[in-house]
């Protein structure tokens, strides 16, 4: 019989391209032994490589091997696979589903009418191959949300793919030619699926490694971004992310600004790591007032940044007010002592300023004068033609307050970045 392909030829393809992924995936894990992930992943290729072995050598092995060992082997390894991302997604790895496939082959080999018939054989063991290629497919898919990488749903369908190929031998079994019909010849639809699982397992394992370099690169980028003390946003990245928010809203959005009073104080009288809390649970009982289309960053010592999407400026001021009162209900205990923090904050949103981040924090930063210099612990709202010169040159403010904005001036530009 004249085949178009070659199932000996592509059973050696196999078997090579799942020595060569074993063998780069041990390297991986000599490099890094406690990796449990690169542990059963090298199991996982190993294993496949010595089932597509067996299985190559139907004509020259006991039938026990190639029909009954092989494909029981073929299970474990997709079962090790399934639990390796399932360690990827941050489980613990179930060995018991990892070698359920393989019980389940082995009984069913075992089984007259399945040890009898080659049609039922293939049909099972491409049953189990497929659902855990299918397990293995929805597990990443399931850590979309949670983890959002580019790749992951290229490696979701890679998997699930290798699923419906394995789906296509249970039925091309069932109701095609069976897969082998005598020694030396087979199907043609069983050549076909076997040289498309060749590419999809070298492509699971390539897409697997790739969302692993993704993490990593996900990782790396959200360290940039963050604060390390507070973990909130930093200023580069709050600017970045703000800019493109105000850019796609419509609506108005508003920018709260917050400076914790006389912070310096809480340093000097209880010592720079006192002071360090104090900025951590701060941070901490702003981000608990958060929604999540709010952006929250620390933009300076003790300063912080809350850009409102869909809000103006009366809406603001409550938002505003709001946390300013649960900020004195805060008292930070330091050493056993309470240690009350207030802070002012000011308010300006695109309702009555151009509708981009430097007018917006421009003005802001004027209502936050104003609460500095009006006594702390209060909000202020920005109006329309105020400005810091105005402000420092006293406008509308007794001699006192205006005292008070020049001090401040002074104090926060020798602590501001740049
Ligand atoms: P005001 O009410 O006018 O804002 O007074 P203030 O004392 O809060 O303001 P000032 O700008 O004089 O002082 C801010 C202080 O914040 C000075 C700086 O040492 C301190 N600071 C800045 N970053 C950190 C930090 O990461 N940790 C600690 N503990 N202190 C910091
Ligand atoms: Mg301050
Ligand atoms: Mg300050």
């Amino acid at each position: 019989m004249n085949h178009f392909l070659h199932l000996p030829t592509i059973m050696v393809i196999h078997a090579c391209s799942t020595l060569i992924s074993a063998l780069l995936i041990a390297n991986l894990w000599r490099q890094r032994r406690t990796s449990v992930l690169l542990g059963i992943l090298t199991f996982a290729a190993a294993i496949g490589f010595f089932g597509t072995v067996v299985h190559a050598m139907r004509p020259i092995v006991p039938f026990w091997m190639s029909a009954g060992l092989a494909p029981g082997a073929g299970a474990l390894s997709l079962g090790l696979f399934w639990q390796a991302i399932a360690v990827f997604e941050g489980k613990r790895p179930s060995y018991f589903r990892a070698t359920a496939g393989t019980l389940i082959w082995f009984v069913l080999y075992l089984t007259p009418i399945f040890h009898a018939s080659i049609m039922f054989r293939t049909a099972a063991i491409a049953l189990i191959m497929g659902t855990y290629s299918v397990l293995g497919g929805r597990e990443i898919w399931l850590g979309m949300r949670r983890e959002p990488l580019p790749s992951r749903k290229l490696a979701a369908g890679v998997h699930c793919a290798r699923g419906a190929v394995w789906y296509s031998v249970l039925v091309g079994s069932l109701l095609l030619d069976p897969a082998y019909k005598a020694p030396g010849q087979y199907a043609d639809w069983f050549v076909m699926a076997s040289l498309l699982q060749t590419l999809l397992v070298m492509l699971s394992i390539i897409t697997l490694l790739i969302l692993a370099l993704e993490r990593d690169e996900r990782a790396s980028r959200l360290v940039a971004e963050r604060d390390p003390l507070t973990n909130l946003r930093n200023r580069r990245s709050f600017v970045e992310h703000a800019e493109a928010l105000l850019k796609r809203e419509s609506n108005p959005s508003a920018l709260l600004l917050f400076d914790i009073d006389h912070f310096k104080r809480i340093n000097d009288t209880h010592g720079h790591a006192a002071g360090d809390k104090v900025l951590m649970e701060f941070a901490a009982t702003l981000e608990g007032r958060m929604q999540a289309d709010w952006l929250l960053a620390r933009i300076g010592g003790e300063e912080f940044a809350c850009l409102v999407p869909n809000a103006g400026t009366a809406a603001a001021a409550d938002i505003a007010e709001a946390m300013r009162r649960a900020v004195e209900f805060l008292h930070a205990t330091i050493d056993g002592r309470f240690v009350s923090v207030t802070v002012s904050v000011g308010v300006a949103a695109t309702d009555e300023v151009a509708p981009s981040l430097d007018p917006l924090l421009a003005a802001a930063d004027v209502a936050l004068y104003l609460a500095k210099a009006e006594g702390r612990n209060a909000v202020r709202i920005h109006q329309p033609g105020q400005s810091l010169r105005g402000l420092l040159a006293g406008d509308h403010m007794p001699p006192a307050a205006a005292n008070q904005a020049r001090a401040y001036a002074r104090a926060s530009r020798a602590n501001r970045p740049g």
